[in-house]
């Protein structure tokens, strides 16, 4: 299976690990020249990666209705992450607030785990490619477009960004 990956901010390469370890053949296509650019400026620079709140906690702290990431946080929850980072060299600390940041102070250290994860998991990084339009047949997916003509085939997309143009 095929899967395209839209956008490689924080969201997008969380999809692509995830569409990975279920054995998915996943391209990650980012329009500017490097992966999260917005997550370097996270936390001042710091990325306030999560909170040490227990999942009840979490939720009741969402502003309006946050029951609805019961089943996402059971998925994937505050504990995941910081594993996944810890797994990749990175330790984290708590901070005033329940707000967990990494000791090295930089969201780089975040993103390079990231990109470590990415790389363990095939995951085919391609920078430089926005994505134009989704091509479909038949109602189905079967690839998208790049700025530049190329046909990027796949049999699902995951769009990990805003989309403004709707195919
Ligand atoms: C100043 C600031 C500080 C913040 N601090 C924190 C913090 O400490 N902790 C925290 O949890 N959150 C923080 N946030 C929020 C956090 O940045 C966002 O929640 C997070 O970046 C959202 O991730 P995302 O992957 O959904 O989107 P983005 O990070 O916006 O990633 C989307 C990616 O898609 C790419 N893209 C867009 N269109 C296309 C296309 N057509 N084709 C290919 N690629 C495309 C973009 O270039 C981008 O890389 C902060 C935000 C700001 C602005």
């Amino acid at each position: 299976m095929k899967t395209v990956v839209i956008g490689g901010g924080p969201s997008g390469m969380m999809s692509a690990i995830s569409a990975a370890s279920k054995g998915d053949d996943v391209i990650l296509l980012e329009k500017e020249n490097s992966l999260g650019k917005k997550l370097l400026i996270t936390g001042k620079g710091r990325c306030n990666i999560t909170s040490s709140l227990n999942i009840s906690e979490f939720i009741n702290n969402v502003p309006g209705n946050g029951k609805f990431l019961f089943s996402c946080f059971q998925e994937f929850s505050n504990d995941d992450i910081i594993a996944l980072l810890k797994k990749h060299g990175l330790e984290v600390k708590n901070e005033r607030g329940n707000r967990i940041f990494p000791v090295t102070d930089k969201a780089q250290s975040v993103l390079d785990c990231f990109i470590e994860e990415l790389k363990e998991k095939n995951v085919n990084i391609r920078t430089k490619c926005e994505v134009v339009e989704i091509k479909t047949q038949n109602n189905e997916v079967t690839g998208v477009y790049l700025g530049s003509g190329e046909v990027v085939n796949c049999s699902k997309v995951i769009l990990a960004t805003r989309w403004k143009k709707l195919p």
